[in-house]
């Protein structure tokens, strides 16, 4: 990785793709139409690696990460077909409504920020 986006992920801490091109094909129209709903809202993670979803779990069970993950092997992240969304509360919970409309799964107030299909 280089340039600003790569300051940018150091800076969080972490290397987790952000680029809803990560995720599967099919998928990728839905992600967008979603975040075209609400432009503002920040794309933080898709597809994720076998060694990502790792690290992302044991911090989890360390108590040291803000949101829940998946054993790896287990989180759709890990095939394409997840991605996190962070913006206000009441806009992630009208986000996943409509998400649930067309019939998507989001993470509802255990993991409000996940959206999978
Ligand atoms: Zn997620």
């Amino acid at each position: 990785m280089v340039g600003l986006h790569a300051t940018v992920r150091e800076r969080r801490g972490d290397c987790l793709s952000n680029r809803l091109s990560d995720l599967e094909p099919w998928l990728q129209p839905w992600a967008r139409w979603l975040w075209s709903l609400w432009p503002s809202a920040q794309v933080t993670s898709t597809r994720r690696t076998r060694l990502e979803q790792i690290r992302l779990y044991e911090a989890f069970r360390a108590g040291t990460s803000r949101f829940p993950a998946a054993p790896p092997g287990l989180s759709l992240h890990e095939y394409g077909r997840a991605f996190d969304l962070v913006a206000e509360p009441q806009i992630l919970e009208q986000l996943g409504r409509v998400w649930e409309q067309v019939g998507g799964r989001w993470g509802g107030a255990v993991d409000p920020i996940h959206f999978e299909a």
